[in-house]
């Protein structure tokens, strides 16, 4: 069993404890499962997974079945037999792509995911992918990214296929004024309510990253002021920052306070006044706080323990211990991006552990220790522990349901409350 080893302390206000970092067994879905949630924002992009019969039964299980419209992903599956022909695995990905892009006109854009069996890791999928891309252009462009569950944790997907994006993104033409870009898949409806709240404060031009078509492919370089909308996307950071974008520094806009920060510190950077700001947000505010009072009854003074999983694990754990009230045993993240989470973590109370990375058995034996009222974890563990007797939300949940903005406020505490309340009921 690893030794828990204590990393360098926060130079950030608020919470003052070192991160502990853990690493053992890890429960977490692979990067794979972004395909379920990316492929309903690109209109015109196609997702095939390079991979196993495991892999094609998690994203058929995981998506299920587009009922109105013809399916964005599918795996190419690579079986023992062609483990022993690696030479000819151009070919075959040249007739399944090639197959795939004339009975489907409409593809635009096609990531080739590759995944974790030894047969597909063996495989160059960047070199594929550019030689897909010389065969198909211009007709379609073909990207490559990795969703192995060795390399990657489910959200982590969607990370790897935005970063794979970016360098494709077109130059932003000489005379391009500042422009807001907006990183990070988000509900529909809630792009709506941030585009309405943007064009109310005078922010603009203002583009969302992912784009619904290959044509709204966003340019990018010096002018570019981006700023998260999800807490998990490290490496698009990264290569939006080489190609000159600048990004502002925020917490996630969960909850009340965490949207009115988010949203101010874009205000800020674009020079709109206080009292504007004020004025365009103070209705959505109050809706906020007044949607979540009902859940804060429930919830205040409870006791949270948080597994590791899908890395909103900080964003929420600050908002239910500011908002709600809540009482944090122990925030878990498979990664913590200090910089990125540096807002987060200076809104945290002082004393609150943090564990960064995962052993299972030993978080698992701080829970049970700890009997905590709710346990946010990966649905792996939800079921042994509700046959424990504690109280379980899924933290996938958290990602296909729509949860940022003051809109989504009351919602958003409203998922942790249910559980709390199902018991109860049980109970009586
Ligand atoms: S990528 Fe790996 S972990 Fe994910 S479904 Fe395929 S085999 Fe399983």
């Amino acid at each position: 069993m690893n030794a828990i080893q204590p990393i360098k302390a926060n130079t950030v206000s608020g919470c003052s404890t070192a991160p502990i970092q853990e690493r053992g067994q890890r429960e977490v879905f692979c990067g794979l499962t972004g395909i379920v949630w990316l492929h309903r924002k690109f209109q015109d992009a196609f997702f095939l997974v390079v991979g196993s019969r495991t892999c094609a039964h998690l994203i058929q299980s995981a998506a299920g079945v587009m009922i109105f419209a013809e399916p964005r992903f599918a795996t190419a599956i690579l079986d023992e037999r062609d483990l022993a022909g690696i030479a000819d695995i151009d070919d075959e990905l040249d007739r399944v792509v090639g197959r795939l892009l004339d009975r489907r006109p409409d593809i635009k854009l096609l990531f080739l995911v590759g995944s974790c069996p030894s047969e597909v890791i063996k495989i160059d999928l960047k070199r594929a992918a550019l030689r897909q891309s010389r065969l198909h252009s211009p007709r379609a462009r073909v990207l490559s990214y990795s969703g192995s569950g060795i390399e990657t944790t489910f959200t982590q997907g969607e990370d790897a296929c935005l970063a794979s994006l970016v360098p494709i993104l077109p130059p932003e033409p000489a005379s391009a004024p500042k422009t807001l870009l907006i990183v990070g898949a988000l509900a529909d409806v809630i792009e709506g309510q941030f585009a309405r709240l943007f064009d109310e404060l005078g922010i603009g031009p203002y583009v969302f990253l992912p784009m619904r078509r290959v044509s709204e492919l966003p340019a990018v370089g010096s002018n570019t002021t981006y700023i998260l909308a999800q807490p998990f996307l490290g490496d698009t950071a990264r290569a939006l920052e080489d190609r000159g974008a600048k990004r502002i520094a925020a917490p996630f806009p969960l909850g009340e306070e965490g949207t009115t920060l988010w949203l101010r510190a874009i205000a800020q950077e674009f020079g709109i006044s206080e009292e504007t700001f004020d004025r365009v947000t103070a209705s959505g505010r109050a809706r906020a706080i007044q949607a979540i009072a009902n859940s804060k009854k429930l919830l205040a003074d409870k006791r949270l323990f948080l597994f590791p999983d899908s890395q909103l694990e900080l964003p929420l754990a600050r908002f239910l211990s500011r908002e709600l009230a809540v009482d944090l045993i122990e925030v878990g993240t498979p990664y913590l991006h200090r910089d990125h989470l540096a807002n987060e973590l200076s809104l945290l109370p002082a004393d609150v552990k943090i564990v960064e990375g995962q052993d299972v058995e030993m978080q698992l034996d701080r829970c049970r220790a700890a009997r905590p009222d709710l346990t946010l974890c990966g649905l792996g563990l939800a079921n042994p522990l509700e046959a424990e007797g504690l109280s379980t939300k899924w933290s996938i949940e958290l990602i296909f349901t729509p949860i940022q903005g003051y809109e989504q406020a009351g919602d958003l505490a409203e998922l942790f409350a249910r559980p709390l309340n199902r018991r109860t009921r049980l109970e009586v």
